[in-house]
Parts: structure tokens; C-alpha cells; sequence
């Protein structure tokens, strides 16, 4: 099969790299493209093309910026449809999820929109008498992402948008296991008013996020992935001068008050443990049932994930779909086992489940009568596994996940209004649910964790976008 081209200077080329990697459609098994493992040299080059087309753009008023924008936007929704399609087949997760994906990610370009009005900066006449004084925003320079597998469209769109809009030029390199989508999102880029140059897509692997992060003409990184390498690009990148958000892995826990409304609170917590089949970075992990909500939630989550359709998510009865590869189910699975050696109660087993022959498919597990040491406690299986920890008050549900590395998000259920108040004041996590499983802010609020979940100062979108991608210069005047 082909390798895929990289869009350099607004051209498709090769790659220099010889090397490529398989992509897989995860529900059949079947190899759908290839990724070119492109090269320093191929870097060298995007970051050239963007450092050229840097000059000219921003200088263009933001409001030209932003009719561009408003231009991919009209693409991206005339293409709706065949993206969503696109991220299920070479991701996996259902067709529904997929949308959701998808919308979101216009979300953050409706956000980019509004540049001119969000790019405004401020002043004050008099600072001394006669002298006023400004702040303005400008852009940076070229900037760059390195993207995760598990939300093909949406990730890149937390950040191309707005980069592009604040006047800066931009190089992304999605996650070689899932480059489809971005492929044809480049397409629908290629088809707007963008000069040559001011969006460039490499890809590639681990060699082509590390020449991204040794670049000398790349101001700042974005990366979002596990936390080891979150860590390893945040010290790379910032020890050569960049500025960088590194969003990292997690491990969110979901609390249940004895008051909730199981009704309402079950199918939605089962959707936040397995929906994406769990490769999602807000996905619940562990739940903490607190005192005599013991029994009553597990039970009930365990018959919700009994009679879940897993399958291809291409298929509208499917429930929930495959995992990335076979290397990842074998991950998975490993740690089911593992949660079985370190004695806690399997009461619900995802590797027995009536699977479908082809393709890298689990089924959803529970765990009962699990320890905050335990490793399927403690790390991040990014699979559908639950794992139920019940806790006598939620004193002690804090002591577990504020003494925890991660901090990405988590939930409570529960009725009560102090309660749920007390619950998002103490918590540690910095997105925080009320009675929703998936706390995920929307394009025009910050997201992003903090502690092992989150390297960096300023987050994810909304008005943190557009202070990671300008400057501020204040200019003081008398006459
Ligand atoms: P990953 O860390 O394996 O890879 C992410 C990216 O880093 C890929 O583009 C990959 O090519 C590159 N890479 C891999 N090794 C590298 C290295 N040593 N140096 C530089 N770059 C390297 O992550 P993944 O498996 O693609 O994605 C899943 C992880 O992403 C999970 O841990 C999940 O929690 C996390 N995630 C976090 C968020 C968040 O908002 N915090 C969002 C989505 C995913």
C-alpha cells in the first residue's frame, strides 16, 4: 500500500523516511493505509514552509484570518458524515462517538471565529499624567502539535484553529496509528484561502515528535498523550526554549453518594467507563461507591455492561467498539489478569464475552473489592475495565484521588447540592463533574488536568488558546 504524503508548503510530497507503519480498520483487522515515518529532514522542511509563509500572515488582519476559519468550518460540515466515518474506521469507537468527535472539533473552530473579538487587547489612558499605556496580542511564530491516537479528528482541532487564527503558522503530526482523518482534513484545509504554508501536516512517529521538540524555529508545543512522554516532550521541548501544554494520561474516578439517583446516574456512568471503549482521557476508571451505594451500583453497572453490543461501531446496533490494535487488547487483557493476581473480585469478565473472530475487540469488565495499590487501582488501563473501590465516607474518597498522580477529572452522583458543592470545591482533579459521567468542557472553556495529567501553564482552548498563542506587548506612550 501507498505510504501517505505529508502537505508541506501546500504541497503533498513524500516523505524523505523510508520506514512506514500499518494502519488498521480495528473492527476487521485489515490493514486501510500506511504511515510514512517521515524524518528530521521532513521537519526541516514544514517548519521552512511555515517560517516563510509566517511574515505575510501575520500581518493579515484577524479578520481575514477568521473568514478562513469560517471557510474550513463550512468544509468541515459539508464533511461531517465522511469524517465520522472515517474516525470509526480507523479508530473504532462507534459511529455516534465518532460525530460527537467530530462536532467538537468544529466546536473549537466556531471558537477560532471569534478571533478578532477574543484577540483584543486592552489599555489604560493616564498611567502617569500624560502617558497611556497598551497591551496588545501578537502571534509567536510557527508552532506545532503532536497528536494522540484516540480522538483522530478532534485533538488537532484543539489547536490548528486557533493557532492559525492568532496569525501564527502551524505544523501538526498526528498519531501514526490513526493518520486518515487529518489526512483529509488537510484535504478540506487545501481547498480554503490559507496561503502556501501556514498549515503543514508530517507524519510520523516518536523521530518526528522529537525533531518538532529540538527545532529552533518552532516557538511552541502542544502535545497531548501519556504522561511518560507528556514528560519526556514537555523537558525536551522547554529545555529548547519553547513554550509548552503537555496533556498528559489519567486515572478519573467517579463517586457515588448513597443519595444518588441511580436511575439517571447508571447509564451514564456506565458510558463514561465504557463508551470509546474506555481510550478516552475523561473515561471514569475507578468508582467509589460510598458506604450502602456499595452493592446497589456495582450490581447495576455490571448488568448495563452485560448487555452492551460490542462490535464494529460502524454498525448502529454496536454499543461499543474495538480497541486501537491487537497490541492494546493484549494490554488490556494483561491487566485483567493482573487485577485477578492481586485479589480483586472479577465479577464481571470482558475476555469471555462472545467476541467477534476479527479485529482487536475486549468486552467490558468490572472489578469489585478493588485497593487504591492494587495496579488496576493505580494505573491507567485505558480500556473497558471498571474498577469499583467502595469507600466508607468521602473523606476517604478524597484521600484516594487527591494522593493520586493524575489528576485529569472526575464525578460525583448525588442529589444533594452541598454535597455536589463540597465535592467540586475539595477536588483535586480540574475537571469536575455534577451528575455527568464524561466532565468534558466545551471549545470556549479551558480543558486540561493538573499534577501527572497536565505539563504546562495555560490549557486547551477557550480563552487559554488564545494566550499560549500570542504574546502580549505593552507599548507606553507620551506625546
Ligand atoms: P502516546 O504517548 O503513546 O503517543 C502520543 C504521541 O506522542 C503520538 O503522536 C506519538 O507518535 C508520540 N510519541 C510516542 N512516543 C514518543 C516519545 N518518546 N517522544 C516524543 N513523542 C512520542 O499516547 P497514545 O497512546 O497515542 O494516546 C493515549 C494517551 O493519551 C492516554 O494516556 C490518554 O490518557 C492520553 N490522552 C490525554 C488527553 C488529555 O486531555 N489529557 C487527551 C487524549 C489522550
Amino acid at each position: 500500500m501507498e505510504p501517505l504524503r505529508n502537505f508541506i508548503g501546500h504541497r503533498w510530497v513524500p516523505s524523505s523516511g523510508t520506514a512506514g507503519l500499518d494502519v488498521f480498520n480495528p473492527a476487521r483487522g485489515l490493514v486501510i493505509g500506511r504511515t510514512p515515518l517521515s524524518t528530521g529532514e521532513d521537519v526541516d522542511a514544514a517548519v521552512a514552509a511555515a517560517a516563510r509563509a509566517y511574515p505575510d500572515w501575520s500581518e493579515t488582519p484577524p479578520v481575514a484570518r477568521a473568514r478562513t476559519m469560517f471557510q474550513f468550518r463550512a468544509k468541515l460540515e459539508e464533511h461531517f458524515d465522511e469524517l465520522a466515518h472515517l474516525v470509526t474506521t480507523e479508530h473504532g469507537k462507534t459511529l455516534s462517538e465518532s460525530r460527537g468527535s467530530v462536532r467538537r472539533g468544529i466546536e473549537c473552530v466556531e471558537v477560532a471565529c471569534g478571533a478578532p473579538s477574543l484577540l483584543m487587547g486592552y489599555g489604560l489612558e493616564n498611567v502617569a499624567s500624560g502617558i497611556d499605556c497598551v497591551a496588545m496580542r501578537q502571534p509567536i511564530g510557527v508552532c506545532a502539535a503532536i497528536a494522540p491516537f484516540n480522538f483522530p479528528a478532534m485533538v488537532p482541532l484543539w489547536f490548528l484553529p486557533f493557532a492559525v487564527v492568532c496569525g501564527n503558522t502551524f505544523v501538526l503530526k498526528p498519531s501514526e496509528q490513526v493518520p486518515l482523518t487529518q489526512q483529509r482534513i488537510f484535504e478540506l484545509l487545501a481547498e480554503c484561502d490559507l496561503p502556501a504554508g501556514v498549515v503543514n501536516l508530517v507524519h510520523g512517529g516518536r523521530g518526528v515528535a522529537e525533531a518538532i521538540c529540538d527545532h529552533p524555529g518552532i516557538r511552541a508545543v502542544s502535545f497531548v498523550g501519556s504522561t511518560p512522554v507528556a514528560r519526556a516532550v514537555y523537558q525536551r521541548a522547554s529545555a529548547a526554549g519553547k513554550r509548552v501544554q503537555a496533556l498528559g494520561g489519567a486515572k478519573n474516578f467517579i463517586v457515588v453518594m448513597p443519595d444518588a439517583d441511580l436511575d439517571r446516574a447508571i447509564p451514564t456512568i456506565a458510558e463514561s467507563f465504557y463508551g470509546c471503549a474506555g481510550e478516552r482521557c475523561l473515561a471514569g476508571s475507578v468508582l467509589l461507591p460510598i458506604g450502602g451505594a456499595h452493592a446497589g451500583v456495582r450490581d447495576r453497572l455490571v448488568e448495563t455492561a452485560r448487555s452492551m453490543v460490542v462490535g464494529d461501531g460502524l454498525d448502529p446496533a454496536t454499543d461499543m467498539g474495538p480497541v486501537i490494535s491487537a497490541a492494546h487488547r493484549d494490554r488490556v487483557n494483561g491487566y485483567v489478569e493482573q487485577g485477578v493476581v492481586e485479589g480483586a473480585r472479577l465479577v464481571l469478565d470482558g475476555r469471555r464475552r462472545n467476541l467477534p473472530d476479527i479485529g482487536f475487540f475486549v468486552g467490558p469488565s468490572v472489578f469489585d473489592a478493588v485497593s487504591p495499590d492494587m495496579r488496576i487501582g493505580r494505573e491507567e488501563i485505558f480500556g473497558p475495565v471498571a474498577t469499583v473501590c467502595p469507600v466508607k465516607d468521602l473523606d476517604e474518597a478524597f484521600r484516594i484521588m487527591n494522593g493520586h498522580a493524575n489528576a485529569n477529572a472526575t464525578s460525583i452522583f448525588t442529589t444533594s447540592g452541598k454535597t455536589a458543592r463540597d465535592f467540586a470545591h475539595r477536588a483535586s482533579a480540574s475537571m469536575v463533574g455534577v451528575n455527568i459521567g464524561v466532565a468534558a468542557p466545551m471549545a470556549y472553556f479551558p480543558f486540561g488536568g493538573a499534577r501527572d495529567s497536565f505539563l504546562g501553564d495555560l490549557k486547551v482552548h477557550g480563552r487559554d488558546a488564545f494566550e499560549f498563542y500570542t504574546d502580549k506587548k505593552v507599548t507606553i506612550t507620551r506625546w
